[in-house]
């Protein structure tokens, strides 16, 4: 550890006391920003321990760092995601449209009529706000939606297959982001669970089976959304499966996990099925989230006819689980962009995401390069897959580029962490000991905001010398 260094670093009094940050003290407190400071020491003495950091900032400098960490101070931060992977679980998701966010502060701002008729002048229903867009989009009957997908799923089968039998195919046993296990919420949802099929197939018969031999009167559909399975594979379509199940006269509901508003081909992608498609099909409800193809925020819509929404609206448990304004707020923006797929494509970041194609990728990783070589950095533009994530279509593979950078005075593993903690952290993949960079993740401004971030970086470099 490089003694020396360590012992150059300016006492908590001198930062504490320091007049750059009299105004934050006033502001927050003493206390607060004693522990910021004390933070941001943590992290230098860190960096330095592992050689990321080779000269100490002055007090000036750090006191500028912990003014701008200090911005919100909050612990949930917005983060630049360079992964690639477009429905990054860990990094939120979908993010939002800036008309989605915009409509989302405004409702934030004030008060709101969620529960309110504004004709009336009475009480009115959450419900009620989109309720009309999803039946436009979807072609259902009706339409509510709660907090997430997970709470849909189990809504549903605890209104409609409580104490009832459920006949689900062995391949569709899947667990889905390691906490949603599908027989595991439908046993907790009081349903009875009859496997049919085999992992790889399953045919009309088995179904046919559990109606006439198992007692079965719901047939249960789940996307297997992560998890693909490939060779010989046979799984029966929903019409099918609805035909089986008005034969016997019996439901069937279909969890489609994620699932885009319009057919797939307009993203020149082959795979998928809408929630308009599996409900023409013969699905009596189907259920989706909000936050993944669909791009939007948190929440889990269902849709299908009217009798049986009712019934799921009128179950005590959807109190538990309904969704918020400022869900609500966001959703009523995608759900508006989605009834044109060219409008969808062109508002909603994850479907433009989806929609880049590898000359767009490159074009953009090219920029990036560029400018990062004018730093002094190494970069290249060097062809990827990018992935969808979000448990959505397993094994589709996104053909992209990025650009791979590595630098002579960091080793990648130590840029990748120098990257991760600035003040908007930077989230970026290590290939071949190069840190790579895919511009179909950016956000607006996340490009600029990079080059910036190493532009600090060379010149404290230089600095160092
Ligand atoms: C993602 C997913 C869920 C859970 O949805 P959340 O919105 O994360 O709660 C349930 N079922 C399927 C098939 C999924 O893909």
């Amino acid at each position: 550890m490089n003694q020396a260094l360590l012992r150059q670093i300016p006492k908590m009094d001198l930062l504490l006391d320091h007049p750059l940050l009299a105004d934050l003290c006033q502001r927050t407190s003493r206390a607060a920003v004693k522990a910021a400071i004390q933070e941001t020491l943590q992290q230098l003495r860190r960096d330095i321990a592992d050689g990321s950091v080779r000269s100490v900032p002055d007090p000036e400098q750090l006191c500028r760092q912990i003014l701008s960490g200090a911005d919100t101070g909050c612990h949930l931060r917005r983060v630049i995601n360079a992964t690639g992977v477009v429905l990054h679980t860990n990094l939120g998701r979908a993010p939002l449209s800036p008309e989605a966010a915009d409509n989302l502060s405004r409702i934030a701002r004030g008060y709101c009529n969620l529960e309110y008729d504004l004709d009336r002048g009475c009480r009115g229903s959450r419900y009620d706000h989109v309720e009309e867009l999803i039946c436009r989009l979807t072609g259902a009957e009706a339409a509510m939606v709660v907090n997430n997908n997970a709470g849909a799923v189990f809504l549903m089968l605890n209104t409609l297959a409580r104490g009832k039998n459920v006949a689900i195919s062995r391949g569709e046993l899947v667990e889905i982001g390691g906490s949603f296990r599908v027989p595991e919420i439908m046993e907790q949802s009081g349903a009875r669970l009859v496997e049919v099929g085999t992992t790889n197939k399953t045919h009309p018969r088995d179904y046919e089976a559990a109606m006439e031999e198992k007692g079965a009167t719901v047939l249960l559909k789940v996307h297997t959304s992560n998890f693909a399975i490939i060779g010989f594979t046979e799984s029966v379509p929903v019409d099918t499966l609805s035909r089986i199940a008005r034969a016997h006269e019996g439901l069937t509901l279909y969890d489609l996990g994620s699932c885009f508003q319009f057919p797939c081909e307009y993203l020149g992608l082959h795979e998928g099925e809408s929630a308009a498609q599996a409900l023409s099909a013969g699905a009596d409800v189907v259920c989706f989230s909000g936050d993944k193809l669909m791009g939007s925020a948190q929440a889990g819509i269902l849709a299908g006819r009217k009798a049986l929404i009712d019934q799921i609206r009128r179950n005590h448990l959807t109190r538990m689980l309904r969704i918020d304004k400022l869900s609500l707020a966001a959703l009523e923006i995608a759900l508006r962009d989605s009834l044109d797929p060219q409008t969808a494509i062109r508002k909603i970041p994850t479907l433009r995401m989806l929609a880049m194609t590898r000359e767009d990728c490159r074009t953009q990783a090219q920029d990036l390069c560029r400018q990062l070589c004018g730093l002094g950095f190494a970069a290249e533009v060097i062809d990827t897959d990018d992935e969808v994530g979000g448990g959505s279509l397993p094994g589709l593979r996104l053909p992209s580029a990025a650009a791979a950078v590595s630098c002579d005075f960091l080793t990648a593993s130590a840029l990748e962490k120098v990257l991760r903690s600035q003040e908007m952290p930077i989230i970026s993949h290590i290939q071949k000991d190069r840190v790579l960079l895919s511009p179909r993740t950016f956000c607006e401004g996340d490009l600029q905001q990079i080059v910036s971030v190493f532009a600090a970086l060379s010149q404290k470099e230089a600095d160092s010398r």
